[in-house]
């Protein structure tokens, strides 16, 4: 079943899965979408990545040429929908988008693909069916605390969110990933997380639901690097959300809809400011 379907089989409306939707009737709430085909669900997962990319620009996560998204398509699931290589994550738009399988080959669109990236994004998504999405950059605060090769403590709610969901590589540290046996070598540590920080290249983050996910939980966890490195550059010694307390915060702050929830406004925005994205 497709990750953002959810309507009660019943008929009795949507489910209920977050405290944060209104038992109250009647009042604007973002909905998770309901797709009648294929191509609705393609149309909606190619709108939201394009907003990502925007979304990344808007954050200043872009280096160059450097960083990538991805998202699977909902009929080809062996085929993805990426940002064209050498394309500034604020020029991206619906009709420059490319879709690219596991070899990085352009299926569709005419922009080359970000062949060092991507060959780490297909092995990931070749390895992890349920991976939907992911993002990569090479942002400051996320590469000055990848450079630590430490995980990063429960220093806030925000934080608690990767607690437990996230780990360090330091296989291939600070190579760089053209060849797909070094995009192989680092895919397997994603089984069941969120986040991956490579140790001297940075952030990464999966998601099992939506491109919205996978976005909002890149830039929180480049802001929660941020306040890391801060608080550590204070020289006071932070008190620490508790294990069980840091648990209880991922799971109510950390769900995939809460993820997708957080990027909802920043879309919004995005398409009320810039709305060329859908040339
Ligand atoms: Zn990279």
């Amino acid at each position: 079943m497709d990750p953002l379907l959810r309507i009660d089989p019943a008929g009795n409306g949507r489910r209920r899965i977050s405290i944060y939707q209104p038992e109250q009737q009647g009042l604007i709430f973002p909905e998770l979408p309901d797709f009648k085909n294929f191509e609705e669900n393609r149309q909606y997962r190619k709108r939201h990545l394009v907003a990502a990319c925007r979304a990344f620009a808007m954050h200043a996560l872009d280096y160059g040429f450097a960083g990538h998204l991805t998202v699977r398509d909902p009929e080809f699931p062996e085929l993805y929908w990426t940002n064209p290589m050498a394309v500034h994550f604020s020029k991206v738009k619906m009709s420059n988008l490319i879709l690219a399988d596991h070899l990085g080959q352009v299926i569709e669109g005419h922009y080359a693909v970000n062949r060092a990236g991507f060959v780490l994004h297909a092995a990931v998504h070749q390895e992890h069916p349920d991976i939907v999405a992911m993002c990569h950059a090479h942002t400051i605060y996320g590469g000055a605390w990848a450079a630590t090769g430490r995980l990063l403590p429960p220093i806030t709610q925000d934080a608690a969110v990767f607690f437990e969901d996230h780990v360090v590589i330091t296989a291939e540290a600070g190579a760089v990933a053209v060849e797909t046996n070094a995009g192989h070598s680092v895919a397997g540590y994603f089984k069941n997380v969120r986040a991956v920080i490579h140790q001297n290249r940075g952030l990464l983050t999966a998601s099992r639901h939506s491109i919205d996910e996978a976005a909002f939980w890149f830039i929180a966890l480049e802001r929660c690097c941020q306040q890391q490195l801060m608080i550590e550059a204070s020289g006071i010694a932070p008190q620490q959300v508790t294990p069980e307390r840091a648990r209880y915060s991922r799971e109510n702050v950390g769900s995939s809809f809460i993820g997708w929830l957080h990027f909802q406004p920043i879309y919004d925005r995005i398409v009320a400011e810039q709305p060329d994205l859908f040339s």
